[in-house]
């Protein structure tokens, strides 16, 4: 049995800063704290579109956690049950050896997982967009679909492999929908002069009768009809009612099935289970319900934050805090400043933080933006999308990376190497003789 302080479930935005802030508060002193994730680094999701479209390396979207918490014990494996009121833990390693892990205190912040429904033929077709291996995944599979679509003369097989389609348009569907249809059309101008814009077919569905939900009504219809004029076809109030074979049936009768060779899957999102799973009460969305100290009602010293915690949002909105880096962010720091306090080190805070605003990026110098109640299109917002998330992201040589991978990006076109084989290494011939 190992014995901690404080055990943090999670190294994403919630888990990461929660980690950071403690080691600032127990700086000197003897208390011990536990990270468990699944990943040796904390994904900053925010930048996740642009790694896919190939404008950042991939790496550069992502933080080492060792790196960004030196004095925290980092444990990468999965925390597989939890006895909160008893203050134990069990998480398996990477061995699959497993860790009987004793606490006094804890903060949970495992995020959310993508969700799907029923509709025929999208798990068989569809993939996600949450990891960064969803992100290097992608790249590679659409450079893979340039290739395949050049190499061809049969001009069915050609629309096929060359119809995108995403479902769902909230902020990730949207933004990696448009830098990967940018990362398309740069690279057909320069690298595939066989292959024309117009052989391609990029189609968003989204069930509500807007995009992005959240945002200003006017910015939503600016990024409708921005998508529109790139050619992207928007289908608004509709779903996708098959995905069998690869074909694509919408719930509007008016457009036909077609084929298509990419379908991406950006529709829903839940809290991860193992709150629910432990026996932590949860709501109707299988969120951790909070108070304003981020406390979990009837247990002590236990913390829930980040997508899978119902924090009282302090915009008075009367719902729970919306599921954005930013909020779990300083949730992570505010639960951090509490579990100390309950450890005896500084006082208890609220969380206070109220949203300051938005910003989508639309593909190369575009985007929409809101500042409280102020609104932004085009080059500025994209440029304040950016400036935002470059503050946001921790350390100097981070931002550094991220800064010359941008400005590399002005300045000469992006890389079309497709590297899908990249993480299977090439299996040994069988022995001579
Ligand atoms: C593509 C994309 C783009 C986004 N863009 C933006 C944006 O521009 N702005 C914005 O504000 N928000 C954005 N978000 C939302 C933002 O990423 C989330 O709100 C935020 O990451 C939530 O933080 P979290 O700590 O709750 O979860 P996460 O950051 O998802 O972290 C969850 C952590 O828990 C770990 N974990 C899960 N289960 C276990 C377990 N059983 N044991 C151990 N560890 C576990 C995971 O490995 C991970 O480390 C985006 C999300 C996506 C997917």
């Amino acid at each position: 049995m190992h014995q901690y302080d404080v055990l943090v479930v999670g190294g994403g935005f919630g888990g990461a800063f929660a980690a950071r802030r403690l080691e600032h508060l127990f700086k000197g002193r003897g208390e011990r704290v536990l990270l468990v994730a699944e990943e040796n680094f904390f994904l900053f999701s925010p930048l996740l579109p642009e790694a896919a479209s190939g404008t950042l390396e991939p790496r550069h979207a992502v933080i080492p956690l060792r790196e960004f918490l030196p004095r925290t014990t980092v444990l990468t494996g999965e925390v597989t049950s939890l006895d909160v009121a008893g203050r134990r833990a069990k998480a398996v390693d990477l061995n699959g050896h497993s860790h009987e892990i004793a606490f006094r205190a804890l903060i949970l912040s495992p995020g959310s997982r993508p969700t799907t429904r029923s509709i025929p033929g999208l798990a068989e077709h569809a993939v996600g967009f949450k990891t960064l291996a969803d992100a290097i995944w992608l790249r590679n599979h659409v450079l893979r679909q340039l290739e395949a679509a050049d190499a061809t003369d049969d001009l069915e097989l050609r629309r096929q492999l060359l119809s995108f389609t995403f479902i769902g348009g909230g902020y990730s569907g949207v933004e990696a929908l448009a830098e990967l249809e940018s990362l398309t059309r740069d690279a057909m101008k320069r690298a595939y002069p066989k292959l024309r814009p117009s052989d391609m077919r990029w189609v968003l569905v989204e069930a509500a009768d807007s995009l992005l939900p959240g945002l200003d009504v006017r910015l939503s219809r600016y990024a409708e009809r921005a998508l529109r004029k790139k050619g992207i076809e928007l289908h608004l109030s509709t779903q996708v009612s098959s995905c069998e074979g690869g074909r694509v049936t919408l719930s509007d009768a008016t457009v036909a099935a077609y084929a298509s060779g990419t379908i991406v899957w950006t529709a829903g999102q839940r809290p991860n289970e193992l709150a629910r799973e432990s026996g932590l009460e949860v709501d109707d969305r299988g969120r951790v319900p909070v108070d304003p100290y981020l406390r979990v009602a009837g247990v002590a010293d236990t913390f829930a934050i980040g997508d899978g915690a119902a924090v009282p949002d302090p915009a008075g909105t009367g719902r729970p805090c919306p599921p954005t880096a930013q909020h779990a962010l300083r949730q992570g720091i505010v639960a951090a400043n509490n579990v100390a306090a309950a450890l005896g080190v500084g006082d208890a805070t609220p969380f206070r933080y109220r949203n300051r605003g938005l910003a989508v990026t639309l593909g190369r110098n575009q985007g929409v933006a809101q500042v409280k109640r102020l609104t932004f299109t085009g080059p500025l917002a994209w440029f304040m999308g950016r400036s935002y998330h470059l503050l946001m992201m921790p350390g100097l040589a981070r931002k550094s990376r991220v800064v010359s991978d941008w400005t590399i990006s002005l300045f000469f076109p992006r890389d079309v190497s497709q590297l899908g084989g990249l993480g299977r290494p090439t299996p040994l011939p069988p022995p001579e003789g």
